[in-house]
C-alpha cells in the first residue's frame, strides 16, 4: 500500500532512498545503475508539503524513521479508492473519468 508522507517542518526534508532497506523492503530497485555501483535515488519533501506514492518501504529508511518519531515527519498509508470500489458504482460507468490515480515510479 503506498504511503503518504507529510512534512511538518518549514524546511524541504531530501530522503535518500538507500537500496537497503529501501529496495530490499519494498521489491523493487529504484536506484541509478552506474556501472557496477547503485546510486540510489532520492526524494524531495517540500516544507510543509505532503509527498505521496511512496512504496511503504520507505518507512524503513533509517532517516524518515528518526524524523517520524521525532514528529518532524508524518507517514500515512494512502487508501486507493480505485481497488476498494463498492459494487454499487460498478452499476454506474460514468464516473470513471474523475479518478486520476497516481502512477508508481517506475524505472
Ligand atoms: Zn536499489
Amino acid at each position: 500500500m503506498p504511503v503518504a508522507i507529510r512534512n511538518r517542518t518549514r524546511r524541504q526534508v531530501i530522503i535518500i532512498l538507500t537500496h537497503a532497506p529501501f529496495c530490499e523492503t519494498s521489491g523493487e530497485c529504484v536506484c541509478e545503475h552506474v556501472g557496477a555501483r547503485l546510486v540510489p535515488s532520492a526524494r524531495t519533501i517540500p516544507a510543509l508539503g505532503t509527498l505521496g506514492g511512496l512504496s511503504d518501504a520507505v518507512s524503513h529508511v533509517a532517516k524518515v524513521r528518526s524524523l517520524a518519531s521525532a514528529g518532524l515527519l508524518e507517514l500515512r498509508t494512502q487508501q486507493q479508492p480505485a481497488d476498494r470500489a463498492e459494487p454499487a458504482e460498478r452499476a454506474e460507468p460514468a464516473e470513471k473519468t474523475g479518478h486520476k490515480r497516481p502512477r508508481r515510479g517506475e524505472r
